[in-house]
């Protein structure tokens, strides 16, 4: 048992070179055999595939050569093997037989294929045979059912650390779609031109944000099970070759994908259990170099997993593993920590390279609010969802509250002071703690539980996690890409030259095309930021560059040799200074203008019109002097000069520009409107009720009306004429002077 990107596939290639005679590995897919099979023939090794995609005579011809000894490792998929395949076998030297994705065989584990369960025959047929299993799988119940059915119940199990030190954990709370979009393509960016993929719940969601990824200008598609067969194969091969950048899946990409230079895997919304969480971020990273990971989740995650969890079979395994996932979500300790102990490897030690790590969250005694909201919840008998209660506890008239006249209840407007999407955060909280649950059964109405009662009743106190969100203004996002990221300041460090680095990416991927591999199986990520960084210009120092044996050096080499030569003879074999390094160097006989040029890259260009434009831009935006030069490369002096002599109005940058484009701020701004408006509806509520009086329209009862705010995208979709006629001339529609396209409804509560 090892984690995904362990090393699995080693402990049966190693053992396959080592033992005489012919290697048999049971693999369930035919991507993952291709891709291994592929990276063995890259270094040089006699392996090969059995499987329905190959054309018959091709099949036969592997067998022939199987039978003369001339294949070391034999990948095979089980409906193959036992169909038919067995008693040939018996005529070859087999040296061990390996069961790859073992869990497969169990029902217990999550991707059961029956026909592993066949796989028992092999111990009898092949008495003297070893017979290796392996999975990332590790619950128990799944370990000892792959002993039992393999019929190796005495077999030693060996298990490999879970720990992936190169993965970064990071866990983001209750971001709307629009932000998480924001987020992933400044993730995108940090990562130009490396690969990541973006787990999605939903088939829909997949191709909605390959949708706006590709508007974007990014090179992205989706992929999930619902897609034609050959589509998928299609994506998933410009994926494996790099002419994809980002794969937008569901659970259905990845089993299998052999792919080294993941550097960014995304859950864009909660999985449903640790495991599948684990494996799916473990297909980044395998190279051993840093691989991002973030997991977005919101309230209406849980309320939809929750809901699957409890259909279907299994119901209490896959509740109880919702529960451990919502756990590491809300997880206020070393998030890897709590992953190690969940796969059973005690670890007493914080990572350093998660977000609890980087930046511990703070919590405050939340009792009071915690206590409105399951007031609000009690009051109105646990008939309402989580809209109605935050619309109840901020005050706001909507039709549900009106209907119900829940603004006679006393919590009403109770909690306006938080606003609205603090209180979506808050609620969250409450159910991940366990105050509040959804009755899916009674139109997902929120009960309060035992632990709720208990902090309603004030016998105990609640911590709740102080909301902290991302700046996702224009500005702050110039800003953080100015940064960079992480990697490319690493690697610029040690001398690293970005432009080398992108050239040997070309040659690599022209290579792979032609042998129509995966780009890393020519030369992982790695071994070219070695080369970049070495720049060896001979075949022995190539050989001995990290990654590379003697069959990769002999078959590319000589390739990777030219494109290093050429570009030492055009730049020299000197670091290339570039923006994130210039800090470190000073040369004291370097003059002012040299110094200039490489401070500053445009330092001596001329203006153009497009220049002048951006500088209108950036000043209209109201970045600062400095933060323009940055973003233009020049000195702060030339653009001083040149706002000057453009004339440009730099005292209207002063003005709030931000205000409009900061997210957070015209939130708050809508809010405020969005009071004010029902403010006044309440006024005019109170006007109306009063003329019907005055005007003794019938014997009728006030309350026996009730008074909604219509917003004016609603008002346009019903026909006035027929809503008088179904609801009689009862129906008034009030313009306010100023927000003229709001409307007023005043109908009578009819039983129906
Ligand atoms: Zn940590």
């Amino acid at each position: 048992m090892m984690p995904t990107g362990g090393g699995k596939s080693l402990c049966f290639q190693v053992s396959a070179l080592v033992l005489d005679g012919m290697t048999v590995v049971v693999s369930p897919l035919i991507s993952l055999m291709k891709d291994q099979v592929g990276a063995l023939q890259a270094n040089g090794i006699s392996a090969e595939m059995l499987n329905s995609s190959n054309d018959e005579s091709f099949n036969r011809d592997i067998i022939n050569r199987c039978l003369e000894g001339k294949v070391k490792i034999l990948y095979i998929s089980p409906e193959r093997l036992v169909g038919g395949m067995i008693q040939l076998l018996q005529q070859v030297d087999v040296s061990l037989f390996a069961i790859d994705e073992a869990h497969c065989i169990s029902s217990w584990g999550h991707d059961f294929r029956p026909e592993y369960t066949q796989l028992g025959q092999l111990r009898e047929a092949f008495s003297k045979v070893p017979i290796m299993a392996l999975t990332a799988t590790a619950d128990k119940m799944t370990k000892q059912d792959i002993l039992k059915q393999l019929n190796i119940q005495n077999a030693e199990t060996f298990i490999g650390s879970f720990n992936r030190p190169n993965l970064s954990l990071d866990v983001k709370r209750g971001y709307s779609a629009r932000e998480k979009l924001h987020s992933i393509l400044e993730l995108i960016h940090r990562h130009s031109g490396e690969s990541g993929i973006i787990y999605c719940l939903a088939r829909k969601t997949t191709e909605e944000l390959a949708g706006k990824l590709k508007r974007e200008g990014i090179a992205a598609g989706a992929y999930h099970a619902g897609m034609p067969n050959s589509e998928r194969d299609r994506i998933q091969d410009d994926f494996l070759a790099d002419r994809l950048q980002v794969i937008c899946a569901t659970i259905a990409f990845g089993m299998g994908i052999d792919k080294s230079n993941v550097r960014f895997v995304v859950h864009y919304n909660l999985p449903k259990s640790i495991e599948s969480f684990y494996q799916e971020i473990g297909r980044g990273g395998r190279d051993g170099l840093p691989c991002e990971t973030i997991l977005y989740y919101n309230l209406g995650d849980i309320i939809i997993l929750r809901k699957f969890a409890t259909e279907g079979e299994q119901q209490e395994v896959n509740q109880e593993k919702l529960q451990r996932i919502q756990e590491y979500a809300e997880a206020q300790v070393c998030r890897r920590r709590i992953l190690l102990n969940y796969f059973g490897e005690l670890s007493d030690k914080d990572c350093g390279n998660c977000d609890v790590c980087h930046k511990p969250p703070q919590t405050f005694l939340g009792t009071t609010i915690v206590q409105k909201a399951l007031s609000a919840i009690a009051r109105t008998g646990e008939k309402v969802g989580f809209t109605t209660t935050i619309d109840i506890l901020c005050g706001n008239m909507s039709a549900d509250v009106a209907s119900h006249q829940y603004n006679l209840l006393k919590t009403f407007g109770a909690g306006c002071d938080i606003p609205y999407r603090d209180w979506h955060d808050y609620m969250l909280q409450m159910l991940q703690m366990g105050y509040i649950e959804i009755a899916y059964g009674e139109d997902r109405h929120i009960h309060i539980t035992e632990l709720g009662h208990e902090v309603l009743y004030g016998k105990q106190a609640v911590h709740l996690a102080v909301i902290s969100r991302e700046d996702f203004s224009v500005k702050a996002r110039r800003l953080r890409q100015l940064a960079g990221g992480p990697m490319t300041a690493e690697y610029a460090k040690n001398g690293e030259s970005v432009e080398l680095f992108n050239k040997l990416r070309e040659v690599r991927k022209r290579i792979a095309n032609e042998h129509q591999w995966p780009a890393y199986v020519v030369l992982s990520d790695r071994s070219l930021h070695h080369l970049a960084t070495e720049k060896p210009t001979n075949l022995i120092a190539f050989g001995n560059t990290f990654g590379i044996g003697e069959h990769k050096r002999d078959t590319f080499g000589e390739e990777f040799i030219r494109v290093i030569k050429e570009f030492i003879s055009q730049h020299g074999n000197m670091p290339v200074l570039n923006v994130a390094t210039v800090s470190n160097t000073t040369e004291k006989s370097e003059s002012y203008m040299e110094r200039q040029k490489r401070l500053h890259a445009n330092a001596y260009a001329p203006w153009s019109e497009e220049s002048d434009n951006r500088l209108r831009q950036y000043v209209k935006e109201g970045i600062s002097i400095e933060d323009i030069a940055s973003l233009m490369e020049r000195n702060v002096g030339s653009i001083k000069a040149r706002i000057k002599k453009l004339e440009i109005n730099t005292t209207e940058s002063e003005l709030p520009n931000d205000w409009f484009e900061d997210y957070e701020q015209e939130l708050y701004r809508l809010q405020l409107e969005k009071a004010a408006i029902e403010k006044k509806i309440n006024d005019i509520r109170s006007q109306i009720l009063q003329e019907m009086e005055q005007r003794n329209l019938d014997k009728l009862n006030s309350a026996k009306y009730s008074v909604s705010y219509c917003p004016p995208r609603t008002i346009m979709q019903f026909d006035s004429k027929a809503f008088k006629e179904e609801h009689g001339d009862l129906y008034l529609s009030y313009c306010l002077p100023k927000e003229k396209e709001a409307s007023i409804i005043v109908k009578r509560n009819t039983e129906e």
